[in-house]
Formats: structure tokens, C-alpha cells, sequence
């Protein structure tokens, strides 16, 4: 199988081709359809196995180009390491795209980071703590957010986001997409599962 096997746009398939990536891994084949649909998506993936490009790919599909102010994507990450992953990955898949993206963390200053959000941008990445600190002082709209996505599910747990991740889920508009991904199905994410996803499609890799 290869990359036109996915119905990927065009600009997709030339930043693909740039950043020499010639085939989808397995996780890239199986979650494609399923998060273009729109379904919920529980994936138990480790890291390393193109998970990031996985759901990213469907994803920026879905966004097409620079809409509007408030994001329509939100991507929520244990680490700050993580969002720089993420939006390189991201910033990998757009050279040939108009996509706004913007990765807020804690443990820096929170202005410069509130400044680029009221910019307008398509795609957020985020910890889950800053996120809620940055909506909390209002600059942030969460109400056009159409997916969600939490990665490395069971750290986010580990690290007891919990409480974090409750307060997004209440925040968010009642019908958007949950994409779930964990390297682990533990007890805890078996639970975040049945509490916010809706018959979700389980692709384990
Ligand atoms: P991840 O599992 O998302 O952390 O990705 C692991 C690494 O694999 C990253 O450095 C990606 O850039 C790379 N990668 C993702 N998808 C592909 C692919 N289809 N072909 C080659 N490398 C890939």
C-alpha cells in the first residue's frame, strides 16, 4: 500500500514526498477512514509507530485552510516535549497548506503564548494545563472545536491529568470527534473511553 492509496490531498502528498516518506505505516492505513468519517477513535499505539502523522493526515484533511479565529482542531499532549513533536509534525505536513498552528505549554511565559492564540489559528496543540489557564483568562474560544485529540493517553494519566482532561471534555462543544491514543490500554484510559467516546472504533497496533 501506498500514499495514494489514502485519499490524501495534493498539498498532503507533496510534503509526504519532500520529506521522503514513501509508504503509510500501519497505524497511518487503519486510522485514516475512521477519523475522516468522523468517528471516535480509540488507538493503542506505541510511540514510533507514525501515530502522530496518523491522525494528523485526516485531520488537516478535515480543516482544508485557515478558517475563521477560534480553532477547529485540538490536540492535548502530556509534555511540552510533545507539542514541539507534534507541531513540527504538523509544520512538516503544511509547507504547501494555508494552516494556522500554534503549541501552547506550561513552564514559560504565558502573554507571548496568549498573543498568538488571539492571532486566529486552525489547530492547537496543548498541555493540559496551560490550555485550561489560557481559556480561562478568555482569549480563547474552544466553541468551534470540531476534533479532539489526546495522545499519550495513559501518561496524561500517569501524570494525573485527569481532573484537566474532565474540565476540557466540559468545555468543549457537545458534538466534536474524540480521538483517543495510548501506548497501553490501563484501566484509566479504559475508563476516559467509556466516559467521552461514543461507539468508538478500537485499532490497536
Ligand atoms: P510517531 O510514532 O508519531 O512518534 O512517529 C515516529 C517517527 O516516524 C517520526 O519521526 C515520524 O516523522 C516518522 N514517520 C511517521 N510516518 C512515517 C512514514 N510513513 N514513513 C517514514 N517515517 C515516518
Amino acid at each position: 500500500m501506498s500514499f495514494d492509496d489514502i485519499k490524501l490531498s495534493k498539498q498532503i502528498r507533496m510534503a509526504l514526498e519532500e520529506a521522503g516518506f514513501e509508504k503509510p505505516t500501519s497505524i497511518q492505513k487503519e486510522v485514516f477512514s475512521p477519523v475522516r468519517s468522523g468517528k471516535d477513535v480509540i488507538g493503542i499505539a506505541q510511540t514510533g509507530t507514525g501515530k502522530t502523522l496518523a491522525y494528523l493526515m485526516p485531520i488537516l484533511m478535515k480543516l482544508n485552510y485557515a478558517q475563521g479565529y477560534d480553532p477547529r482542531a485540538l490536540i492535548v499532549v502530556p509534555t511540552r516535549e510533545l507539542v514541539l513533536q507534534v507541531c513540527e509534525t504538523i509544520d512538516l505536513l503544511t509547507p504547501f497548506m494555508d494552516i494556522r498552528s500554534v503549541g501552547v505549554y506550561g513552564g514559560v511565559n504565558i502573554n507571548t503564548q496568549k498573543e498568538k492564540v488571539c492571532e486566529g489559528i486552525d489547530i492547537l496543540v496543548a498541555t493540559p494545563g496551560r490550555l485550561m489557564d489560557i481559556f480561562m483568562s478568555r482569549v480563547l474560544k474552544l466553541n468551534q472545536i470540531r476534533t479532539l485529540v489526546v495522545d499519550e493517553a495513559d501518561k496524561m494519566m500517569d501524570l494525573g491529568f485527569m481532573p484537566q482532561l474532565n474540565a476540557i471534555f466540559e468545555v468543549l462543544p457537545e458534538k466534536h470527534q474524540n480521538l483517543l491514543f495510548s501506548a497501553t490500554f490501563s484501566d484509566t484510559v479504559a475508563k476516559l473511553t467509556d466516559d467521552f467516546l461514543l461507539f468508538p472504533e478500537r485499532i490497536e497496533i
